[in-house]
């Protein structure tokens, strides 16, 4: 059982002069406890309103909503009490991309201030907001106001006040899409580290692949409302079902704008670009040279790059194999055999058919 289970859950919003919109539309997961699943897909395609099923800030149309084994929704009607999922929602955390502090007060008001109704003591409350700024390394920040801070520890001092209630879920909605790459890593880090150390359970939004390929345990990719396809983070960035995944992971944004930039002739009968996605651990470094030796294809490398996926090195190449259909068969079926994963692409970087 996960501490989330949503099952066909729908959100669909009528306006009455305008067409339904089926902003979520048959979403089943489960994201287990202590766990970073991420929720990747462009603007619009329905990610914020769906997480927002999950502590029924939105509440879902149809569908079952299950939150540490309490029914919040059962077949679109809510089942749990206001005053208990009042309660139940203070054990789910939320931070923004716009933080959403409160800037006229400090540092540590702004933490203290979701405790107001925690029943604690100022004298308490006071020691409890320092300790949980210590938590994000921001101990020595307690009064300066948010506009002193930079956008990185704005989002530690949302991320400290989101924790105030000690949550076993903190549900990030592109948290790290303003800040820049270094203030985004730091972010990154630290709810990686939140998860480790509190045993939390992050739902992490975003539209940057990069986030989830640093972080996520799981993913789940949306597009127009639904779930196209979810799996472990590896699963999904070495074997991705969709075209969206494919543009989604291995490089392959990367690996686009560099085939374009080549701007290689169309290819002949006896020429094929195949895109390779490997895990280094499983893969012997020499399977460029192996495919000329036992299969007598000659490849040329036209892109490399090596990245960490939650910390496993990856590996994805871009080749130009030549040889007759015949090889280029024998090409994809060794190189799969070699646990590669191997997308057959255009001259344009577009899947090959
Ligand atoms: P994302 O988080 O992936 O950017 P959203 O969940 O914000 O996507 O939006 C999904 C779709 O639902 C969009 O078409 C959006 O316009 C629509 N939508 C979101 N909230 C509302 C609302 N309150 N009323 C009507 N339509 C909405």
């Amino acid at each position: 059982m996960g501490i989330i289970e949503l099952e066909h859950v729908n959100v669909d919003f009528s306006d009455r002069d305008k067409d339904t919109v089926h902003a979520v539309h048959d979403v089943s997961l489960t994201v287990e406890k202590g766990s970073i699943y991420g929720i990747v897909g462009f603007s619009g395609a329905g990610k914020s309103t769906l997480v927002r099923t999950i502590n029924l800030l939105q509440k879902p149309t149809a569908g079952n909503v299950r939150v540490n084994g309490t029914d919040f929704v059962k077949n679109g009607k809510q089942v749990i009490e206001t005053k208990q999922l009042q309660l139940a929602r203070r054990k789910i955390g939320m931070i923004f991309q716009n933080f959403n502090l409160l800037n006229e007060t400090s540092v540590i008001e702004n933490i203290a201030f979701a405790l107001k109704h925690s029943g604690l003591k100022e004298k308490e409350i006071t020691a409890k907001s320092l300790k949980l700024l210590d938590l994000v390394d921001l101990k020595d920040k307690a009064d300066f106001f948010p506009a002193q801070l930079s956008g990185g520890q704005q989002q530690r001092v949302a991320i400290a006040r989101a924790l105030a209630n000690e949550p076993d879920i903190l549900i990030s909605d592109e948290a790290t899409s303003a800040l820049d790459p270094q203030n985004t890593q730091q972010i990154l880090t630290l709810l990686k580290k939140l998860k480790d150390e509190l045993n939390l359970t992050i739902v992490l939004i975003t539209h940057e692949m990069s986030a989830v390929k640093q972080v996520c345990d799981q993913v789940a990719l949306m597009q127009r409302g639904e779930i196209i396809e979810k799996g472990s983070l590896r699963d999904v960035v070495l074997h991705p079902q969709t075209e969206l995944t494919q543009n989604f992971v291995g490089g392959s944004g990367e690996v686009i704008s560099t085939l374009q930039s080549l701007k290689l002739d169309k290819l002949t009968e006896n020429e094929a670009i195949y895109q390779l996605v490997y895990s280094m651990d499983n893969v012997t470094k020499t399977i460029v040279i192996d495919l000329y030796r036992k299969i007598g294809v000659e490849v040329s490398m036209l892109y490399g790059n090596v990245e960490l996926l939650n910390g496993e090195p990856i590996g994805t190449l871009l080749v130009l194999v030549k040889g007759n259909e015949d090889k280029q068969q024998e090409t994809i079926r060794f190189l799969e055999e070699a646990k590669v994963a191997v997308t057959r692409l255009n001259e344009k970087g577009n899947l090959y058919d």
